[in-house]
């Protein structure tokens, strides 16, 4: 039997008593939990929640789970509109951009911090912050100079690819220099208190959100 710490992103019932879990784990990365007898006990149900979880590697990659215990419940987070929406953005980040098994341990010891010490003064602006560094982590950040398809130079964004005033599309994201900048300066950033001091108004963060979901959204 293993132990691992984990947050919980999601949770499937299954059948009346059992449920599927999905969860961040320390060192494992996204992983998926059979837990038998899930309605009847007192287990923690809540997403956004700290886990340590005892369970069984099989063969399948669905692991079984003997036992979940709450190692944090994050009360501060679920007292505010704002700071839930936050933090639901940046589970929803993980679930989007991580592949079932994949350990990304420094990922979860940031996702871990984040959520013990976000605080009402703009967690929006933390989540973009999680996107860029998940882009940065997964050697995604970058913005090309020129247009994947005729090497003019560069006007909009989607994903990996570059596009010029003629080849951009509707959905396509533009940045102006100053915006690049800030987002650079996010996904860089060392600190909560370095993150805030980034220039990043309701536009800017509403585009990071759209880029990164470009990324992954095929
Ligand atoms: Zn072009």
């Amino acid at each position: 039997m293993e132990h691992t710490k984990a947050i919980l992103l999601h949770v499937l019932p299954f059948q009346d008593t059992s449920a599927i879990l999905t969860a961040f784990t320390e060192n494992k990365g996204l992983l998926k939990f059979f837990q038998r007898g899930y309605g009847r006990q007192k287990v923690p149900k809540a997403p956004l929640t700290l886990l340590e979880i005892a369970f069984d590697i099989g063969k399948s990659t669905l692991y079984r789970s003997f036992s979940l215990s709450t190692l944090e419940s994050y009360p501060h987070l679920r007292s505010d509109l704002s700071l839930l929406e936050s933090a639901g953005r940046m589970g929803r980040t993980i679930l989007l951009s991580q592949q079932m098994e994949h350990p990304s341990p420094k990922l979860f010891s940031l996702l871990e911090t984040l959520f013990q010490n976000l605080t009402i003064e703009d967690p929006s602006k933390i989540a973009a912050m999680f996107e860029m560094k998940i882009l940065y982590h997964d050697g995604l950040f970058g913005f090309a100079k020129r247009c994947t398809l005729c090497n003019a130079p560069a006007f909009s964004y989607y994903g990996h690819d570059a596009f010029c005033k003629t080849h951009s599309l509707k959905g396509h994201i533009t940045f102006t220099y100053k915006e690049k900048h800030a987002l650079s300066s996010l996904a860089h950033a060392t600190s909560l208190r370095c993150a805030h001091r980034v220039p990043c108004d309701k536009i800017l963060n509403e585009k990071s959100k759209l880029w990164f979901n470009s990324f992954y959204t095929k």
